[in-house]
């Protein structure tokens, strides 16, 4: 599988649109690249967390440049995290809505 393709089978679109990671545009899936945050020439690897999705217009204008490189990752970096305190805080109150349906049963 090549990194484009790993990217797509990773990040679900929404009714067939992607959104850019730097500008927020609304993008088809033609239209979407997909962006190494580390470029491959400065070591970037083609995992899942090195890549991003920008529409053409700003892939362009980063090309290989590490300018944007540490704001990208730590933007990564920080939904990767926000994202995980969402799952550990729907778990938790599945885990609740559970305790409480299983004691009202034994009530019964
Ligand atoms: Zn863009």
């Amino acid at each position: 599988m090549n990194y484009r393709e790993l990217w797509f089978k990773n990040n679900e679109s929404n009714h067939g649109w992607y959104t850019c990671a730097k500008c927020g545009k609304k993008i088809r899936k033609a239209d979407v690249d997909i962006d190494h945050i580390i470029p491959r020439k400065h070591g970037g690897s083609d995992r899942l967390y090195n890549l991003q999705c920008l529409c053409k217009h700003c892939n362009r204008s980063k090309q290989a440049s590490m300018k944007d490189t540490i704001p990208d990752l730590a933007k990564a970096n920080h939904q990767r995290a926000v994202k995980a305190v969402k799952n550990a805080a729907k778990s938790a109150k599945k885990a609740v809505v559970k305790k409480i349906s299983g004691d009202g049963k034994k009530k019964k």
